[in-house]
């Protein structure tokens, strides 16, 4: 059986250590809250986690969800969970007092959902949606809808989903079909077939407010002509109080192949009420808002995932006995020595481990960025904030969710053939973490984004707040005799994708198929760039504290930067050759030569 244990320290080091001098201590919402206060709250949630999401998951795996009379049923357990989920008030961490919110800053909840994910991801989908869903309608809802709606949700008791995906209609969202007819009281008739709809329908809460992407028929054809409306699962009346059923109804739910805790729905609306949320048309645009959030926290559920495969393989690493170690028995009272003195088992833990806490360093990060692009004091520092997060919003996104597969990957195989054997959870991890790189936008899709959007916005606007920090960085540190092994790395691959960057401007300009061609290999370039940039200052703070208690962990930092450095980040040098040999290995292969013979 799998263990699960919340990694509270490596936390407290990315939330309150790395960034001390930094972004962390000039914001706001940090003043009212002590080191202890913020301890103590992940202390708990770590509770919560370990002892009642973490046992309902290989049995939430087994039994999966069930569909019966257009009605779902969670696997056992998970009713009660929810309940004790929301009462504890862990569904409201971060949202907006005035809506009943604690108010408290996004690195704590993305820290709290790092453990939900990584102790139980398919239970996670049904608070994480409504999370996306409480941004969405907060930021484009009227006032009467957020007075609604809103102050239920941040309760819990009434949950969110994201309609967008029909049979016909993924990637491409203007090709939504599902119809929105105005009627004389300002509501809309929605009448159409979403397909793989996360917690469409489920018996964790009293309602469920749908999110919906529909075109009106007067509107233009594509992508401009989709708006979004918040469609009930029951209609209310003005105190909130549940009325009828509205004509929304789970038709079947998927069998897939990881999540089976999670209902994926097909929801079918016929002629349902809803209401226009933002202006109409603008359908896909505001729609980002929940995508781009829902964006940061699957690339948390990717982290979440790859937590606990290495938590396990570490543990199997160090009790399996097979083999000798190739210089010598290490372990002569044993039959034999555990399997991690054996140098490609050390590889993969290594990789696992270093991959975790860049990846953790990387959304804390982010995280603040975000925080501060909502509160900072003045216009220009919460502009510059936003253009940060939305430079690494696809990062965070791909990167963290491939880390994801990666390190399951890893810990299957670390098992051996007992890695593929259901009972021991490792097989459960990789089946869950897949999904991650497929929803809310193909990790395709987002390298994509971030090359052919993201990049050439305003000229290099968001480009330059990560160039010029990192430019900057390596500048100060260049002479830094302690940091030189960290710092060299770092600026190699700095360079490489600076040159890639201007080359790809360049060459896209005349041929879009060079950015299509390069942009996966781009965005794990810039990821890895961005962890090498964060392993050295975690050695920075490393070096600093590690005369003081706690040697072993800072240690630990500075060895698994060192492994990350020689091992890890040289493959931006093979990414960079990949970049630079262009589009055309992949373009002039004609459609016929790839078979089939
Ligand atoms: C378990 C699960 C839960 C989900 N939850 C939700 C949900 O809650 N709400 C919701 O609306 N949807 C949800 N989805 C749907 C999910 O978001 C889509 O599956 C995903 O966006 C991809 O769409 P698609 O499956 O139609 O693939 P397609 O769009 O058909 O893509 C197929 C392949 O082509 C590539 N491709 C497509 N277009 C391009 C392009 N322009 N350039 C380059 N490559 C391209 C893709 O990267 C992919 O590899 C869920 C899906 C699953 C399986």
């Amino acid at each position: 059986m799998p263990i699960y244990k919340a990694p509270l320290r490596d936390m407290k080091f990315a939330m309150q250590e790395l960034f001390a001098n930094s972004e962390q201590s000039s914001l706001p919402v940090f003043e009212n809250l002590s080191e202890q206060d913020i301890d103590m709250i992940l202390a708990e949630a770590a509770k919560f986690c370990e002892n009642i999401l973490f046992p309902l998951n290989l049995s939430g795996d087994t039994e999966g969800c069930h569909w019966e009379n257009r009605e779902v049923r969670t696997p056992k357990g998970f009713k009660e969970a929810y309940k004790e989920f929301v009462d504890s008030g862990w569904a409201s961490l971060a949202c907006e007092p005035e809506f009943g919110g604690q108010g408290l800053p996004e690195t704590i909840a993305l820290a709290v959902e790092e453990m939900v994910c990584s102790s139980n991801l398919s239970f996670g989908l049904y608070p994480g949606l409504t999370r996306g869903a409480y941004q969405l309608l907060l930021k484009h809802g009227t006032n009467e809808l957020k007075h609604h709606y809103l102050p239920k949700m941040v309760e819990g008791v009434w949950s969110g989903t994201m309609c967008l995906t029909e049979p016909h209609c993924g990637t491409d969202l203007g090709l939504v079909r599902t119809k929105a007819l105005s009627q004389s009281d300002g509501s809309y008739k929605i009448t159409g077939t979403k397909i793989f709809i996360s917690s469409g329908e489920h018996d964790l809460t009293e309602n469920i407010i749908h999110f919906v992407l529909a075109r009106t028929p007067e509107g233009p054809l594509g992508i401009r002509g989709v708006s979004l409306f918040l469609v009930p699962k029951f209609l209310t009346n003005s105190n909130g109080e549940i009325m009828e059923r509205n004509a929304v109804y789970c038709d079947s739910i998927e069998h897939k192949m990881g999540l089976k805790g999670s209902a994926t729905c097909v929801l079918n609306f016929e002629e349902a009420t809803g209401w226009l949320v933002g202006t109409l048309y603008k359908g896909v645009a505001n729609m980002f808002t929940m995508m781009n959030n829902e964006r940061l926290a699957v690339g948390n559920q990717g982290l979440g995932i790859a937590e606990i495969s290495y938590q396990n393989a570490l543990i199997y690493a160090k009790e399996r006995l097979q083999g000798r170690a190739l210089t010598g028995v290490k372990y002569p009272e044993k039959a034999a020595d555990p399997i991690i003195v054996h140098p490609d088992v050390r590889k993969m833990l290594l990789t696992m481990k270093a991959y975790n806490e860049g990846n953790r360093m990387l959304g804390t990060w982010v995280a603040f960025h975000s925080i501060r692009s909502q509160t900072a004091e003045n216009e220009s520092e919460r502009e510059e904030a936003d253009d940060f997060v939305q430079l690494m919003t696809p990062i965070i996104k791909a990167f963290m969710t491939d880390c994801g597969t990666e390190v399951a990957s890893l810990g299957v195989q670390i098992y051996g053939g007992h890695g593929y054997i259901h009972e021991h959870g490792m097989e459960q991890y990789m089946r869950d973490a897949r999904i991650a790189q497929i929803y809310e936008g193909t990790n395709g899709v987002q390298a994509l984004d971030l090359v052919g959007r993201k990049i050439p916005t305003a000229t290099g606007r968001y480009l330059r707040r990560f160039f010029h920090p990192v430019y900057d960085y390596i500048q100060e540190k260049q002479q830094d005799e302690l940091l030189a092994e960290f710092i060299g790395p770092l600026h190699k691959a700095f360079d490489r994708l600076q040159q890639a960057t201007i080359s790809l401007a360049q060459r896209g300009l005349s041929n879009p198929n060079e950015i299509g061609a390069a942009a996966s290999d781009y965005l794990r370039m810039f990821a890895l760039t961005a962890h090498a940039y964060l392993w050295a200052q975690a050695c920075e703070v490393a070096y600093a504290k590690r005369d003081g208690h706690d040697k072993a962990f800072y240690e630990s930092k500075i060895i698994t930067a060192r492994f990350f450095m020689q091992k890890i980040l040289p493959q931006t040098s093979s990414l960079f050759a990949c970049i630079m040999a262009g589009s055309k290995p992949l373009m002039e292969f004609k459609e016929e030569a790839f078979g089939p013979f």
